[in-house]
């Protein structure tokens, strides 16, 4: 059996660490998790449920009552997250949700609530997870870690083509005012911040193809697994 690694994928909002991270894992046939897919499905149970970011009782029980799982859909042929058995992919990735992650994400006990599934998925290494803490804090040991970056506008434009298709409304200044609201918040709070890992190897993807990018992560992968 060939050796398994850990690939931990971080930085900026809308990188393209995701498409990156489902690509190597399709690839390498490891599995992949998208880690703000978990943040997005916390944050949409507690609008929906009206709970307070700052009343840490409520913010307890409410992550008490939350079961996450993911599970593969043959049609887009990536992973759906589900919250308590309801289907929320497409959910999570709608401006209310958006506009709050961040916020749900600085909370303390949604990171270890967070953090511990994480590294419970990552026990048997074949793994490829993308987010913003997962060389730095969910996986220090893992044997390949990439901090993927891109010129903003280039960014909020990319994503902006992704949500025109949910959301007619939306304009690249509602888009890029939410990512720069995000990396902010991302890389100045208080527990586990957006950060590059010292050992980090840094993907700019600003002026390279998505295929590009593939090939050069794949090759960084191929020489750790041996
Ligand atoms: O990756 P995505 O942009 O969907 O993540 C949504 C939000 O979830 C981020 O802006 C960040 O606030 C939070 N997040 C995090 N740690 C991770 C992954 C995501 O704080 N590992």
């Amino acid at each position: 059996m060939s050796h398994k690694i850990i690939i931990a994928i971080d930085g900026y909002s809308s990188c393209g660490k995701s498409t990156l991270a489902k690509a190597l894992a399709t690839k390498l046939e490891y599995v992949f998790i998208d880690t703000g897919a978990m943040y997005r499905s916390i944050a949409l149970y507690f609008l929906r449920n009206h709970i307070a970011f700052d009343d840490q009782p409520a913010i307890e029980s409410a992550l008490h009552n939350i079961k996450l799982h993911f599970e593969f859909n043959p049609v887009t042929q990536k992973s759906d997250i589900f919250l308590n058995g309801e289907n929320v992919e497409a959910l999570i990735r709608e401006m209310k949700v958006s506009s709050k992650v961040s916020e749900v994400a600085s909370i303390a006990a949604v990171r270890d609530f967070a953090v511990a599934q994480q590294q419970a998925m990552g026990v048997d290494k074949g793994i490829v997870m993308d987010g913003r803490d997962i060389g730095t804090v969910v996986f220090p040991q893992a044997e390949l870690k990439l901090f993927v970056t891109a010129d903003p506008l280039i960014r909020a434009n990319r994503r902006l083509l992704e949500l025109k298709a949910v959301d007619p409304n939306i304009t690249l200044e509602i888009v890029a005012e939410n990512l720069k609201h995000r990396d902010l918040m991302d890389s100045t709070r208080e527990h586990s911040p957006l950060r590059q890992a010292n050992d980090a190897l840094v993907l700019d993807n600003t002026h390279i193809s998505k295929q590009e990018q593939f090939e050069i992560a794949l090759n960084w992968a191929m020489e750790r697994i041996g």
